[in-house]
């Protein structure tokens, strides 16, 4: 391997494992396991509608952009490219570089923000960085030539790799950004996708990628009062600067309250917590807290990269995916037995997530407070040194809500059991609305079919990115496709299978390509089997992991068969193009 990298943990989680504790011990803690979820649901019983992401009215400002400067009018736009991305992150960028690849050159990203970067350009709090190897996640660094600055890149270069890649494919010459696409919509007569948008364009395209990311949109909790605080108050994804100042200083005399200790919550507590007067950090479920093992790229072992280094990376994280899925059968274990060790090992390592709180938290009662109760990836896992230290500073309190949340905000900020909790500002890291295929955005296919009313009785795609009656659309990053920890190893791999389609339809000389009814139903089914193989919705505490535990259809979600399995299933349907798709000339 060209350098050192810790393997994932997930990896290790194997049924190879030993068990280091009588069984009865692994039992009790699946029980409190069982009742720390039960109790939580028992709180949240709407499920995943405790949430709005419908900012309108007096919510609006928390949506607006606040690092994109005034908008300024424009002329609506009428014209007609042939592939058209909507929504301008990295999904949007890796394939857009495939397709110039194929000679593809009419190609438009119609964007929300003032900028590419997707997820990089709105998030932009204090401590913003992805806890994936950056030689991993940062995608096309083959093509580009980039070598990231540390193992875990910050923010600000993700975001400037992502304005890097779009300039490498000049991406930017026909992108249009501060416009929203509100309708996608299918005219089978002129076999091309007709998009408006929230500027008045009337735009034409052939292929559509709805590349809108999985979690794009802010969502709010929905709590009693909170439109009556009189203080000032923002989402993590649209920080105030001006308020805070650019280091955080204009903190030093303000009290500041935040509410969510999830991955973006736990970026951010401890620049929050240096800079603050007080802190109060309401929590309702605590993350799971390890090491973050990072360090400066080191140059000597830059120079030396030769093309084709992370390519290789790849290869290897998909041939470590294979052999998950292989070892699925351990000679001579049961079923029963290989998920009891699984289980057992998860606990294992969530025993030494507690035993690190004990060590580094000085106040015994906050580091109970701060032990997660669930398996290991139940929730999105963190990495962060200064997180658990900052619970150790004389100005930042917990305050534990022991599964119940906040439930109500007076003008003067939080209350939790009877005690007001006096804020100048309050920030909410609530997360975000969860794979939407169109969001802010209505699809329409053949016969004006609306997409959401064809999923109204379960999702139907053809690995995750096409669906019958929509010709020439494909979606990316949305339901039925794997999961990656690694997100734009994903990303890339439906990248890569978009464009090569595109290719071949072009090469073919056809105008449309649809997935075949047949194909369609062999992969709902495949979703519906591997789905069955696992309780683990049921088992985890809620989160918009599991739909914050809402009863779920078998084929909503992702595809759970693994991410070779998901590579290799789209090589097949590629393999026999006339087979899965219908094509039509004319
Ligand atoms: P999350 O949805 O993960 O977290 C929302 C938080 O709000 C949870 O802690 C939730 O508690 C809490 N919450 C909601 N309502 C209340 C309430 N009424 N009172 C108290 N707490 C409440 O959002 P994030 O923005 O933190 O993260 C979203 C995702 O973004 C991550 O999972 C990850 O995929 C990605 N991300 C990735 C990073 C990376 O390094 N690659 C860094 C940051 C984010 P509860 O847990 O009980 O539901």
């Amino acid at each position: 391997m060209e350098n050192s990298q810790e393997k994932p943990l997930i990896q290790t989680m194997n049924a190879g494992s030993r068990p280091r504790q009588p069984q009865q011990y692994y039992d009790a803690i699946k029980q409190k396991f069982a009742e720390e979820r039960d109790l939580r649901l028992r709180y949240r019983p709407e499920g995943t509608s405790q949430y709005t992401s419908d900012l309108g009215g007096w919510m609006a400002r928390y949506e607006i952009d606040p690092y994109g400067g005034e908008i300024k009018p424009r002329e609506p736009i009428s014209d007609t490219v042939e592939c058209l991305f909507i929504g301008g992150g990295f999904s949007a960028l890796l394939t857009s570089a495939r397709l110039r690849e194929y000679g593809v050159e009419s190609i438009r990203i119609v964007e929300r923000g003032a900028d590419v970067g997707g997820t990089w350009y709105w998030n932009r709090y204090p401590g913003a960085a992805c806890d994936v190897v950056a030689y991993d996640y940062l995608p096309l660094l083959d093509e580009t030539g980039y070598v990231p600055s540390r193992h875990y890149a910050k923010a600000p270069e993700i975001f400037a790799y992502c304005q890097l890649i779009a300039n490498k494919y000049n991406l930017y010459e026909l992108a249009i950004f501060q416009t929203t696409v509100t309708s996608t919509v299918w005219d089978s007569a002129e076999k091309m996708w007709h998009i408006t948008t929230d500027r008045g364009d009337q735009l034409k395209a052939k292929f559509v990628i709805c590349a809108n990311g999985t979690l794009a949109k802010p969502k709010l909790a929905k709590i009693k009062g909170m439109e009556t605080f009189k203080g000032h108050s923002f989402h993590t994804s649209r920080w105030d600067y001006e308020y805070c100042g650019p280091d955080l200083s204009k903190l030093s005399d303000k009290v500041v309250g935040i509410i969510g200790t999830g991955a973006t919550a736990v970026q951010a507590i401890p620049r929050l917590g240096a800079a603050a007067k007080e802190l109060y950090v309401f929590q309702r479920t605590p993350s799971s807290i390890d090491l973050k093992d990072d360090w400066p790229t080191d140059q000597e072992w830059a120079n030396k990269l030769r093309p084709g280094w992370q390519a290789k990376r790849r290869e290897h994280a998909r041939m470590d995916a294979r052999r998950m899925e292989e070892g699925s059968a351990v000679a001579g274990v049961s079923r029963e037995e290989k998920i009891r060790r699984q289980e057992n090992a998860n606990i294992d390592y969530m025993m030494r997530i507690h035993k690190r709180i004990e060590e580094i938290v000085k106040d015994k009662a906050t580091a109970e407070a701060l032990k997660p109760w669930y398996m290991f990836m139940c929730k999105r896992p963190c990495f962060d040194n200064d997180y658990l230290p900052t619970f150790n500073r004389p100005n930042v309190h917990l305050i534990d809500t022991k599964g119940k949340g906040i439930t109500e905000i007076t003008e003067k900020g939080p209350v939790f059991e009877g005690k007001q909790y006096e804020l100048d500002l309050l920030i909410y890291a609530t997360g975000f609305e969860v794979q939407k295929t169109g969001i802010y955005n209505q699809i329409r296919g053949e016969g004006g079919l609306d997409l959401n009313e064809k999923y109204h009785d379960g999702i139907r795609t053809l690995v995750g990115i096409h669906s019958h009656g929509y010709p020439n659309l494909f979606i990316m990053g949305g339901y039925q496709a794997s999961f990656q920890f690694n997100l734009t190893d994903m990303l890339q791999s439906q990248g890569d299978h978009i464009a090569a389609c595109i290719d071949y339809t072009r090469r073919h000389g056809y105008q449309t390509i649809d997935a075949t009814p047949e194909a369609e139903e062999w992969w709902v089914q495949e979703v519906i089997e591997h789905r069955g193989k696992t309780t683990r919705n049921q088992d985890c505490t809620p989160g918009y992991y599991n739909f914050e535990g809402e009863f779920q259809r078998r084929q909503d979600g992702n595809y759970n068969g693994g991410f070779n399995r998901y590579c290799t299933h789209m090589e097949e349907v590629r393999a026999k193009m006339e087979d899965n798709f219908v094509f039509a000339k004319e």
